[in-house]
């Protein structure tokens, strides 16, 4: 069935398209692709403004960081996001004042959530870096989130002492954890807090089968799909993600994520490549997710713990 959402010609992000990308890949040609992001953006901000009849998407994976805010400035990004038909957009970045800048020029738009990176260079040292603790500490006394992260863990790393305080800091503050890591990863804070909420970045790019059988473990386990090409070609849903989506049609959500300055070209692109898809599934599980499943999920925090 075709809904007026459905965008036949649309086609497939480059970016989707790719490779997951690791942290190397988010500096490489930063230089060039700024050049040509200013130009890009041009041509983006003046193309007509998004359907009224278009799914909203809620965008749970999207950075601002210091190198995206510099060519990119808070007014121009939020009407970025806005000519995408984004609902709303959950933002972190590194540092955490462009999620705020964003935030200052978008409140209804913008759901803040606190990266423990200071640059984009701690995402491999971050774990081992007891600053970090008191960092976050004094962002959370002063401003407000739904989440922390998104970071990157794996392994054993997410039993080292500062993992170990971030979910103790998100459990306090009745925070969603924003985790881009492996199952095992995600086990040990669930073992750490049987609680916890957790909203698994890229579904750990893992296999559709390791992805179903984590979510059936655990009940409060929500997976963003950013960066992942594997769900869905030329608008037709992969057999075994339409699986997955059937037997958990509450957990899955859209991201583009946003690492680098150039990745904001294909937030309007991202989006339009979703709605083509989701186009595919019966529109009760195309709008779990495209919006209602990650509404559902911050609804679903625990309250903060009394000081
Ligand atoms: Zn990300």
């Amino acid at each position: 069935m075709r809904r007026p959402y459905h965008r036949p010609e649309a086609s497939g992000p480059a970016s989707a398209r790719a490779a997951p990308a690791g942290p190397a890949a988010m500096t490489a040609g930063l230089g060039a692709a700024l050049a040509g992001l200013a130009v890009a953006l041009a041509g983006l901000l003046a193309a007509p403004s998004a359907d009224a009849a278009e799914l909203p998407i809620f965008d749970a994976h999207v950075h601002y960081s210091h190198d995206a805010w510099a060519t990119l400035p808070p007014k121009e990004a939020v009407a970025l996001l806005r000519r995408a038909g984004l609902k709303r957009v959950m933002v972190s970045s590194s540092s955490d004042e462009g999620t705020q800048k964003l935030f200052a020029e978008a409140p209804d738009l913008i759901v803040p959530s606190l990266r423990p990176y200071r640059t984009r260079n701690e995402i491999g040292t971050w774990v081992r870096d007891a600053s970090v603790i008191p960092h976050l500490e004094s962002r959370l006394a002063s401003h407000r989130y739904v989440a922390i992260g998104e970071f990157h863990v794996y392994g054993a790393d997410a039993d080292l002492p500062v993992m170990r305080r971030v979910v103790a800091l998100a459990r306090q503050h009745g925070l969603l954890l924003h985790l881009h890591g492996d199952v095992d990863a995600v086990e040990r804070v669930f073992g750490q807090d049987p609680g916890a909420r957790i909203l698994w970045a890229h579904a750990g790019f893992a296999s559709p089968p390791e992805v179903r059988a984590t979510l059936r473990r655990h009940p409060m386990l929500w997976a963003d799909l950013a960066f992942r090409s594997d769900p869905a070609s030329d608008g037709r849903v992969a057999a075994e993600w339409r699986e997955t989506f059937t037997e958990f049609p509450n957990r899955f959500m859209l991201g583009t994520d946003t690492f680098s300055p150039e990745r904001w070209w294909y937030v309007p692109e991202h989006a339009a490549w979703a709605r083509r898809w989701l186009a595919d599934l019966p529109a009760p599980l195309a709008e779990g997710i495209a919006w209602r499943n990650a509404e559902a999920m911050l609804a679903a925090r625990r309250p903060p713990i009394a000081p």
